[in-house]
């Protein structure tokens, strides 16, 4: 746990993603938050506010709520989805491509992919690590919109939306 309560966002002065807020990033590009962590953890800056920043986004991408609803029970929160890719790399999923932890719910969307012939997909929980997971950029921003409908995000993320979201 970190004593770090931001007030508000963390912008980037330079590099790759110049402008743009730690905690947009986390959608944009969440690998590079990975890849700034690790550039960091030795580091003798790892007082600095960036990597406080960091690891403070780290810990509440894991505690956001999920209130959206399983489509098949209509009853549980929803904790699965379905990254449905085709043999050239093209990656989606959505809203109905969703389930609860419960696995007659999961058999049901498993047998939904089946029968509209989605034989590519794999499980994935519903959260920022799931990006993580996954190798092409399109998969990820795939998972991106995803998460954002989940959460009731608009598709064009500002500093404040983004910084809210997390802060809340
Ligand atoms: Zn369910």
């Amino acid at each position: 746990m970190t004593d770090y309560i931001p007030k508000e966002a963390f912008v980037l002065k330079s590099g790759k993603y110049v402008g743009t807020s730690l905690d947009q990033l986390m959608f944009v590009d969440c690998t590079h938050i990975l890849y700034l962590l690790n550039v960091y953890k030795d580091d003798s800056s790892q007082k600095s506010q960036l990597y406080k920043h960091l690891i403070w986004l780290s810990e509440q991408a894991t505690t956001r709520q999920i209130t959206a609803i399983c489509p098949h029970c209509n009853e549980n929160t929803m904790k699965y989805f379905a990254l449905i890719s085709d043999r050239k790399s093209n990656y989606k999923t959505g809203l109905r491509q969703t389930c609860c932890a419960n696995d007659t719910c999961q058999n049901k969307l498993k047998k939904s992919l089946y029968l509209s012939n989605e034989y590519y997909f794999r499980i994935l929980a519903m959260e920022f690590d799931s990006m993580l997971n996954v190798r092409h950029k399109k998969a990820r921003d795939e998972i991106s919109k995803l998460l954002k409908r989940i959460f009731g995000l608009p598709k064009k993320l500002t500093r404040e939306l983004a910084f809210n979201f997390f802060a809340q």
